[in-house]
């Protein structure tokens, strides 16, 4: 058993030591809540559980604390992948809701499983999902100081359980300052894809996420033959034809981990029962 969490870019510019020292606090304490989780429950089900904590939190973009879009409204993205059924849910641009992560669960039940905008706040809505809003002062202060930054944030788990099945989930609160009806890559195969080979979670530019095909392709490539880290390397070298940016990480179905950021700094946690490593 083992499990990887990310919390997104350190943005380059608004993140005091304190911050930095205040997520990797969270990322500890969710790595290690999760894995107790993951020895009880499914790789899918402890993803979902991990990126829910990572929503839960302000201190990353994605349920509370997301990013603000350019007309003034959170909207919020966030996918679920289950490798051993091959089955991918999500949900896009979906509002007033805490954690986007539970509705992408709740549609891997469905036929439609990828609801975006009205269809996916009806469906929240409609099966139960309390109204909520995810805004922080902090995040409005940086809106109306109409400070866009890039990384701030998104988060992912990828998990493999001692059946040996994998599972990937992303959630994000977005770029920040998007046009309305952006589409984020956190809930495409770009930016959150598993198979029985190996399960990716993405953040960064989602634009250069998708252009890249980033996790499908790295996931793609493990079961192609590649090693984890030979199908990191290669997907982020095709990266750099247009300077893409890009983090990812990643799990294998033998327990291999591997991680890729083509710019500083993705932040993300290691953790296996014994040993545990953040990663800044
Ligand atoms: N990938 C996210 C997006 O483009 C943002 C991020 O990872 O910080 O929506």
């Amino acid at each position: 058993m083992k499990l990887l969490i990310h919390g997104g870019f350190f943005s380059e510019f608004s993140q005091s030591t304190e911050t930095k020292l205040a997520k990797q606090a969270a990322m500890e304490r969710i790595a290690k809540s999760s894995f107790d989780f993951l020895k009880t429950h499914s790789a899918l089900e402890t993803v979902v559980f991990a990126v829910e904590q990572l929503e839960n939190d302000p201190l990353f973009n994605a349920g509370i604390g997301s990013q603000i879009q350019s007309d003034g409204v959170i909207r919020m993205s966030a996918s679920l992948m289950d490798g051993n059924t091959k089955k991918f849910s999500g949900v896009i641009n979906v509002q007033q809701v805490k954690n986007p992560i539970r509705i992408a669960e709740h549609l891997m039940g469905v036929d439609d499983r990828v609801l975006g905008g009205e269809g996916a706040n009806g469906y929240a809505v409609k099966n139960g999902f309390e109204a909520f809003s995810t805004e922080i002062p902090d995040r409005r202060a940086e809106f109306e100081a109409k400070r866009a930054s890039h990384g701030t944030g998104t988060v992912g788990c990828v998990a493999l359980d001692q059946d040996g099945k994998l599972a990937a989930a992303t959630s994000t609160g977005g770029k920040g300052f998007e046009i309305p009806g952006r589409i984020s890559d956190s809930a495409t195969v770009a930016g959150n894809y598993a198979n029985a080979d190996c399960a990716v979670s993405c953040t960064g530019v989602g634009e250069d996420i998708v252009s890249g095909a980033v996790a499908s392709k790295i996931v793609t490539r493990v079961s192609d033959g590649f090693s984890i880290e030979k199908a990191f390397n290669k997907t982020f070298d095709e990266l750099k034809e247009f300077d893409g940016f890009a983090g990812a990480i990643g799990l294998d179905k033998g327990g291999g981990i591997y991680w890729q950021e083509s710019h500083p700094k993705i932040v993300f946690a290691a953790y296996d029962g014994d040993n545990f490593t953040v990663f800044q």
